[in-house]
């Protein structure tokens, strides 16, 4: 008998041999009420893998708003946003994020991903152009392809070969910058005011992903918009709650006319069913401790910055910034899941990241600080990651 899924498996063995095929580990527990300790086939891991940076993900506080409104609204919205499945609590966290982010009005999607398609789907279409940096996260570049729009990728942060392509595809109807803040793998931050520059020249819009930047960044962890004073510069901001806010979902922040039109016509807000009020009680919780608690984000930002100095300092390739995302450059796919394996029988979790969702060549090992980490428990890490190193005689990688 022929089988019909022969191709599948050729494919999922042409990946495996390029040390390109994935899988899925199962969290048995949660080891402790800060979330960094994990454990994932019996053994006991140093969580540094997951986008937890606050720490909120166990906070009491967002477990018992969850708790009280399944009580008062339920397990789940039980329709889309606009057929009534928007409960009073969509309402009341719009108007905050609009107030938090000083913009006119604010619209929440199911998650990151969708926010993205919806969004870029519904801003462009045939004929129009989305400029996009190289590493922005793969939700935008899905959106793009989604819509229909020629795309045009620059290379990562240069805004003179923006320009050049802002230049040479100046005739499309529409156009449209995007750019992650915080890049998801790399950790470094886009040329912000370069691009609002370019987009007031070119006659474009802009808009930015925040999905890592939100909590961590901004006086009241606005993100990096607001850290450089140009949150009225950017036409559409887009950010999530799974990750700093320790919850899921996400939100667009912008002028009423750009909402107003979204609300119509991002047809991943419109064709999915709201998320479960739960999930938005807890985010309303979560704003309130990322607006307030400004001594956790500086606490992050410190740890983030001393952990990345101390790599730097054995000898580690870690790129730059002070963002809690840690990449420490390996190079080689095979290579990247070596040291991702010795780590784990160390008692560390932290995954290689590969292509494609990094560009060939630069697979790496990823890792994330919390604000819940102890100083000892990075230092600890990194000590473990020196052991991989000498026991596979290698040396320095800067
Ligand atoms: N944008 C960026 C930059 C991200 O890193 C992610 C998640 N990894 C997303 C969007 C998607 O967000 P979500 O996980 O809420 O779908």
């Amino acid at each position: 008998m022929d089988n019909r899924y022969a191709w599948m498996d050729e494919e999922w063995a042409r990946l495996e041999s390029m040390s390109q095929a994935r899988q899925i580990r199962s969290v048995e527990s949660i080891l402790d009420e800060r979330g960094a300790w994990i454990r994932i086939a019996g053994r006991d891991l140093l969580n540094l893998s997951s986008n937890n940076y606050l720490g909120l993900a166990q906070d009491p506080r967002l477990k018992e708003a969850a708790t009280r409104a399944i009580e008062i609204w339920g397990a789940g919205a039980a329709a889309s946003r606009l057929v009534h499945g928007s409960c009073a609590l969509y309402a009341q966290l719009e108007h905050r994020l609009a107030e938090w982010k000083q913009r006119e009005s604010a619209l929440v999607f199911a998650n990151g991903y969708v926010a993205n398609t919806g969004v870029i789907s519904a801003l462009v279409g045939r004929g129009d152009a989305v400029f996009s940096d190289r590493l922005n996260h793969a939700s935008i570049v899905d959106g793009i392809v989604l819509s229909r729009a020629e795309h045009y990728r620059y290379r990562h942060g240069d805004s003179e070969h923006l320009e050049h392509l802002l230049k040479k595809h100046g005739d499309a109807r529409r156009k449209v910058i995007v750019t992650d803040t915080i890049f998801s793998m790399d950790g470094d931050t886009a040329p912000l005011v370069e691009l609002v520059n370019l987009r007031d020249q070119y006659g474009a819009l802009l808009m930015v992903d925040e999905a890592h930047a939100g909590g961590v960044l901004g006086e009241r962890g606005e993100g990096l918009c607001h850290e450089l004073g140009l949150q009225d510069e950017v036409d559409v901001i887009m950010g999530t709650f799974s990750k700093a806010f320790g919850s899921y979902g996400a939100y667009i922040c912008a002028d009423r006319s750009v909402i107003r039109y979204l609300t119509s016509k991002a047809r991943s807000l419109i064709y999915s069913t709201a998320l479960p009020p739960s999930v938005i009680a807890s985010v309303h919780a979560a704003l309130t401790i990322v607006q307030e608690d400004t001594g956790r984000r500086a606490g992050l930002r410190q740890k983030a910055g001393w952990f990345r100095e101390r790599l730097r300092m054995r000898g580690f390739a870690v790129g730059e910034g002070d963002a809690p995302i840690i990449p420490v450059m390996i190079g080689d796919n095979e290579r990247a899941l070596h040291y991702s394996r010795k780590l784990e029988e160390r008692g560390v979790a932290a995954v290689a990241i590969r292509p494609p969702t990094v560009p060939a060549g630069t697979a790496r090992i990823r890792l994330t600080v919390t604000a819940t980490h102890t100083e000892d428990e990075l230092e600890w890490a990194a000590v473990q990651l020196c052991a991989i190193r000498d026991e596979r005689g290698e040396g320095r990688s800067r």
